[in-house]
């Protein structure tokens, strides 16, 4: 196992059927899939609960869900993911993590600060880390249905102001929760071709201004880009970020590390070494990863630079 390329990290995954409407498998297949694909270290962050019932996924409702099944749903992932840490000791460092959302607008900040708070019977927390991802402008969805995505670009004023406010979002919540890694920063460019738009409409001087901020925001805490390997599996034709933003963060000192935002057992480490060679050809050398200080099951969480030729 000491084989085990330390840049072989994914802090950002590990969605199950579970735990997660849009997932498939338990999270102990998921995790024994993360030992099989070689990962040194594999970070699992479910979706936290969207707060409020009319964020519920259509399909969610069709399943008669409600947010207090996921609120409880929640709380069983975080009560086995130590069962499972321990489980999984021998063979793979895993770190229990949280996909954040900036939903409901009015409280979510204080939502995720519980979260971070939360611990386990002898204090220590729940959590060894957090994603923060935006999927939402003004509380309507980026991510999901293209309808959604056009009323939350009418919402704005267009699609340069919806990808404005967008990075706008994803710098305040990382002010607001300083979140150990940022989920799929350029998630904008998701629906933005199924929607009628072009590249070139957010690829202005304000969107970039905006963009910019964002970066500048996470240098100044200290968060790592998950650079998301989803981006080819949506058919995007390459991860998130784009090539442009890795180069400018990267020029910045911002660290990057693998994400394979896995929602099933087959997703575990796709696109991984795909997305070696891509932070490579965009110069960066190196990843800044978590993983636990030992092997010992619930280790403190340490943050290394791991180069990518070893
Ligand atoms: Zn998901
Ligand atoms: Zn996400």
């Amino acid at each position: 196992m000491d084989e085990r390329m330390a840049w072989r990290v994914s802090l950002h995954g590990g969605h199950s059927g579970e735990f997660c409407d849009h997932a498939e498998g338990t999270l102990r297949e998921i995790l024994l899939a993360a030992v099989q694909a070689g990962y040194h270290t594999f970070g699992v962050s479910e979706h936290m609960p969207r707060g409020a019932d009319r964020f519920l996924y259509p399909q969610e409702i069709a399943l008669g869900w409600d947010m207090a099944r996921i609120e409880a749903d929640f709380a069983r992932y975080a009560e086995i993911l130590p069962v499972l840490v321990e489980e999984l000791a021998g063979q793979l460092i895993v770190l229990r993590g949280f996909e954040a959302e900036v939903v409901p607008e009015a409280n979510y900040a204080e939502r995720i600060q519980r979260l971070r708070a939360w611990q386990m019977p002898d204090g220590t927390p729940r959590f060894d880390y957090c994603v923060g991802s935006v999927h939402y402008v003004h509380e309507i969805q980026l991510d999901g249905p293209v309808d959604a995505y056009l009323q939350a670009a009418e919402a704005c004023g267009g699609i340069e102001a919806l990808a404005i406010r967008y990075y706008e979002t994803v710098a305040a919540m990382i002010e607001t929760i300083r979140p150990e890694v940022v989920g799929h920063l350029d998630l904008i460019k998701r629906n933005l071709r199924a929607a009628g738009f072009e590249p070139e409409e957010i690829a202005t001087p304000r969107v970039d201004a905006a963009m910019q901020n964002a970066l500048e925001a996470a240098r100044a805490c200290g968060a790592i880009l998950d650079l998301n390997t989803a981006g080819w599996r949506k058919g995007l034709g390459e991860p998130y970020p784009s090539p442009t933003i890795v180069r400018k963060a990267s020029a910045m000192g911002v660290g990057f590390c693998f994400g394979d935002d896995s929602h099933r057992p087959t997703e575990v480490g796709a696109g991984v070494d795909a997305a070696r060679i891509y932070l490579l050809q965009c110069g960066v050398q190196e990843v800044t990863v978590l993983t636990r200080e030992s092997r010992e099951p619930l280790a403190p969480v340490v943050r290394r630079r791991v180069s990518l030729q070893g």
